[in-house]
C-alpha cells in the first residue's frame, strides 16, 4: 500500500490551465481531455501493530461493507473504496486530543500573508464535521498535520498531501504542500488557495477524491465551502473501522 497510484488532480485552481490545454487539443479531438494525473505520494507505515485475527478482520470488512451499502449512497465513500480498497483515518482517541495543524509561513516566492488565513478558514470548515477538532498549532515538530508552501509543484498540480499511516489504517501524520503558483507560472490568489487547502485538508483527514464537481474533494474543485456530501462522507468514514477491505 506504499505504492503511488494515479489519482485525478487535486487542484481546483488548475481549471484555467486545463481549459487552455483543452483549447489546444480541440483541433485534434472534440472530447474534453482527461484531468491531469495526480500522484499522491504516500509514506510507509509508521509502525506495524499486530493484525487482528483473520476472523475478526473478516468481520470488520463485512461490517464496513454493510454500512456502505446502507449509508454510503449519499457519499463518495463507495467510490473511494472502489478505487483504493483501503480506509484511512485518524484514531478515535483524538476526540479528546485535537489534531494540531501547524502552518509554516515559509519564505517562498509568491507567498502572501493571506494564505495562512486561507488555511485557517479551511480548518474552520472541517471543524464540526469530524468527531475531533482541528486546532491551529505553532510548533511544527509536534504537529499532526503540517502545512507548508512551495513555489511550484510538479505533475501539473497546486497541492499535495502525504500521509503516514499504519497497517491498520490509522493515520499518524499528514504533510500538506501548497504551491504559490500554478504550473503555468501564474500566482495563486486567496480564493484559489482556500479551495486547494480545503481539498488537501480533506486528504489529510483520510478522504480521497469525489467524482462530483460540487464537492471540495473533486479533483479540480474551486469550492471554498464543503458540500453536504463532503460532510456526510467524512462523517461516515469516521463511523467505520479503518483498514484494508481486500
Ligand atoms: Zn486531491
Amino acid at each position: 500500500m506504499a505504492q503511488s497510484r494515479p489519482l485525478l488532480l487535486l487542484a481546483g485552481a488548475l481549471v484555467l490551465v486545463v481549459a487552455a490545454d483543452a483549447a489546444r487539443r480541440s483541433a485534434a479531438r472534440q472530447t474534453a481531455p482527461p484531468p491531469p494525473v495526480e500522484q499522491r505520494a504516500t509514506a510507509l507505515p509508521a509502525r506495524a501493530p499486530a493484525r487482528a485475527s483473520p476472523a475478526a478482520d473478516a468481520e470488520r470488512r463485512s461490517e464496513v461493507m454493510a454500512h456502505l451499502a446502507v449509508e454510503g449512497a449519499d457519499t463518495y465513500l463507495p467510490a473511494m473504496v472502489a478505487a483504493d480498497s483501503l480506509l484511512r483515518r485518524w484514531p478515535d482517541a483524538r476526540v479528546t486530543h485535537p489534531l494540531r495543524v501547524a502552518t509554516i509561513r515559509a519564505a517562498v516566492p509568491g507567498y502572501q500573508e493571506e494564505f495562512a488565513g486561507n488555511v485557517n478558514w479551511s480548518i474552520t470548515r472541517w471543524n464540526g464535521v469530524l468527531p475531533m477538532q482541528l486546532e491551529p498549532w505553532t510548533d511544527s515538530a509536534t504537529a499532526d498535520i503540517l502545512v507548508t508552501w512551495t513555489e511550484r509543484l510538479d505533475s501539473n498540480r497546486t497541492g499535495r498531501t502525504d500521509l503516514t499511516w499504519d497497517n491498520l489504517g490509522w493515520i499518524h501524520r499528514a504533510v500538506v504542500v501548497l504551491a504559490t503558483h500554478m504550473p503555468d507560472g501564474r500566482a495563486m490568489n486567496g480564493p484559489e488557495m482556500t479551495a486547494v487547502a480545503l481539498h488537501e485538508l480533506g486528504h489529510a483527514i483520510g478522504l480521497d477524491h469525489s467524482p462530483d464537481s460540487a464537492d471540495a474533494l473533486y479533483p479540480r474543485t474551486r469550492a471554498i465551502e464543503l458540500s453536504e456530501r463532503d460532510r456526510r462522507t467524512a462523517q461516515l468514514l469516521y463511523r467505520l473501522p479503518p483498514g484494508t477491505l481486500r
